[in-house]
């Protein structure tokens, strides 16, 4: 269940709590900004763009890929959008907004494709379930998540559980997409069960690349229980401290390293991303800091050393 810590800033958008099953949830009604929507179709935050369901495919028990495509896009706005990025989309019979990952970004067509989760009493990830191919679908966006750096870090370690992995999916797919990025990239992701994993459009990518690519990107999968059978490659458990020090083979305590002789290679710059429901950043990062703010580090990565210029929640 997504915590509803909605968090809408001009700036960017925070994560959260919002992904995921099993948040605590505090209702906090999230009326859309009285932003105009306009007939061209540019992107801006700060108005709505028309765009047309052109797909919608059920992808597990709870979840869609859904696609939405602006017609007539400009050339301008066709330059790729650096990850992570997210747009609003408004549920036009409330007029309520939320935020939602291009797992692709937007391609040359215009099309972005989504993968959504509704809740049983959810408003937007309902609504969006309910449309039919060749209804209208306004959002605004893009809006920034995280920003990616190129070559800031040597290792980026993403940690996410159900479609919380919607950010590290983009980020991921633009970065495949270049294939010229020095960092390394492991992903460790989560899900209840084996049916409610990323459908097969989103890991096989992933799956294909960690094969052919292992000194580039190591892919981790969980599920909490074995409902319908767990695939080979994928864990039966929660992504725990010993789990995270296994997938990155971290078996040398972290305060060895400040004795380490000086003659042993430098530390590699390394950055954890977090996005799932509130209890596992909890478990994983520790809990955010009051008013949005990132708290400190605690849960598996603190007792591991690491510190708040390590770690991100997103
Ligand atoms: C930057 C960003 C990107 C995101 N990207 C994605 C994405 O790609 N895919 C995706 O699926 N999600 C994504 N999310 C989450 C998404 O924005 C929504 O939070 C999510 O879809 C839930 O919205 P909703 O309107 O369906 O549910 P809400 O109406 O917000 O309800 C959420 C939960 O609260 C419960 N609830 C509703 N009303 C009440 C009430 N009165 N009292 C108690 N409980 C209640 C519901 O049952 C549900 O479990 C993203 C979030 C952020 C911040």
């Amino acid at each position: 269940m997504f915590s509803a810590r909605l968090g809408r800033r001009a700036a960017g958008v925070s994560l959260v709590g919002l992904f995921g099953a099993g948040a605590a949830y505090i209702f906090i009604p999230d009326k859309s900004r009285s932003a105009p929507t306009v007939d061209n179709p540019s992107l801006s935050p700060s108005h709505f763009t028309r765009a047309t369901l052109t797909s919608s495919e059920p992808s597990g028990p709870n979840t869609k890929l859904l696609v939405l495509t602006v017609h007539g896009l400009s050339a301008q706005t066709k330059a790729p959008l650096a990850p992570i990025w997210s747009v609003f989309i408004k549920d036009d019979d409330i007029q309520v907004e939320r935020p939602y990952t291009p797992l692709e970004g937007i391609d040359e067509h215009g099309r972005m494709l989504f993968w959504i989760k509704k809740y049983p009493k959810g408003e937007v990830g309902r609504w969006l379930h309910s449309k039919k191919v060749g209804d209208t679908i306004e959002f605004r966006g893009p809006l920034s998540t995280w920003a990616w750096k190129e070559d800031e870090w040597d290792e980026v370690v993403m940690i996410s559980g159900g479609t919380g992995i919607t950010p590290f999916y983009q980020l991921l797919h633009s970065s495949i997409a270049k294939g010229q990025s020095k960092t390394r990239f492991t992903l460790l992701h989560s899900s209840p069960t084996p049916s409610e994993l990323p459908p097969p459009e989103m890991l096989g990518p992933l799956r294909e690349y960690a094969a052919a690519n292992p000194q580039k990107f190591g892919l981790h999968l969980f599920v909490d229980r074995p409902e319908g059978g767990v695939p080979a490659d994928v864990r039966l458990g929660r992504i725990s401290k010993p789990e995270i020090q296994r997938c990155l083979g971290l078996n040398t305590p972290w305060w060895r390293s400040m004795f380490a002789p000086s003659s042993e290679p430098p530390a590699r710059k390394i950055m954890f991303l977090i996005c799932g429901p509130e209890p596992m950043i909890n478990a994983i990062a520790g809990p955010y800091g009051r008013n949005f703010s990132q708290g400190e580090v605690g849960g598996a990565l603190g007792e591991l050393g690491y510190t708040s210029r390590d770690v991100r929640k997103l």
